[in-house]
């Protein structure tokens, strides 16, 4: 299903911040890019699996930094004759950035999926990491794959084998309840809750990943985080990582969450559960 929405636009491309690390801010161009900061993943080099200059995924949050949602695409499929980039100019493209760090003396901790959408979208994804898995133990053995996703197309066999040879698998869950989850991440319609946390629980040992805002949206309210806390507890992630906003977002009524309230709903989650949590 085709979306225009309100966008509003964003810096494009990689942005030096005050503190001179170099972040990803709006939609990129190409199918590498970086090495970027990363809060999370050091340096960080970043693969987009989305055409470029079209943000195209299955939800569209409001705090998304690639800004809001050019293409919303059903997790089901059917989009196939969509224009994706070719595997073999993908992995082209990493050998050669991979090749020319390698020849510089950078280092880089991680190759991270994420960019212009949803990764997992991708038709192709198996055999592309087949492809990466091979070229990142030949050129670069000690960087990390890393893929971020949000899970609403774990359902699927082929996503669950493909993701099984990245490193680490971050799954995005925002929110507790359905009401806020539907506010904060913005799903088709026929999104059904339900059956995405059986999904996520079902995954073994992901990472998962939560956004806090305030504002417009608040899910820092202690009833929200409690419902949250139940259901990171059963899906009992290896790592949880929370963090707020850390860049421009197209809804100008979100605002960042202090870093105490996030080591606050930190602390509760320790306290109820066994989880190791990292603020960010
Ligand atoms: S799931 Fe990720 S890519 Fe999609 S709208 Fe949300 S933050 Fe952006």
């Amino acid at each position: 299903m085709n979306q225009e929405t309100f966008r509003k636009p964003l810096k494009q491309g990689i942005q030096i911040d005050a503190r001179g690390r170099a972040k990803v801010s709006g939609l990129q161009h190409e199918s590498v890019f970086g090495p970027v900061d990363s809060r999370r993943f050091g340096c960080s080099l970043g693969v987009n699996l989305i055409p470029p200059e079209k943000k195209v995924c299955t939800f569209d949050c409001p705090y998304c930094e690639c800004g809001r949602t050019d293409l919303y695409l059903q997790e089901e499929g059917g989009w196939d004759s969509f224009d994706w980039p070719r595997i073999a100019d993908i992995v082209g493209h990493v050998s050669q950035t991979l090749e020319s760090l390698n020849r510089a003396r950078n280092q880089i901790d991680t190759i991270t999926f994420a960019g212009n959408g949803e990764p997992t979208l991708y038709p192709d994804l198996l055999p592309l990491i087949e492809n990466l898995t091979r070229i990142r133990s030949e050129q670069f053995p000690t960087a990390r794959l890393v893929i971020l996703t949000n899970g609403t197309r774990l359902k699927h066999r082929s996503v669950r084998r493909a993701l099984r040879l990245f490193d680490e698998v971050c799954i995005k869950l925002d929110a507790g309840t359905e009401s806020m989850y539907r506010r904060i991440n913005q799903p088709l319609p026929d999104f059904r809750f339900d059956a995405l946390i059986e999904s996520i629980v079902g995954y073994s040992k992901p990472v998962i990943q939560s956004m806090f805002v305030n504002g417009s949206i608040d899910n820092t309210i202690e009833e929200e985080v409690n419902h949250w806390i139940h259901l990171i507890d059963r899906a009992s992630p290896k790592r949880l990582d929370i963090f707020s906003l850390d860049r421009s977002s197209p809804d100008p009524g979100l605002t960042e969450v202090p870093r105490s309230t996030l080591e606050l709903i930190a602390q509760k989650v320790r306290d109820q559960t066994r989880i190791n949590v990292c603020v960010y």
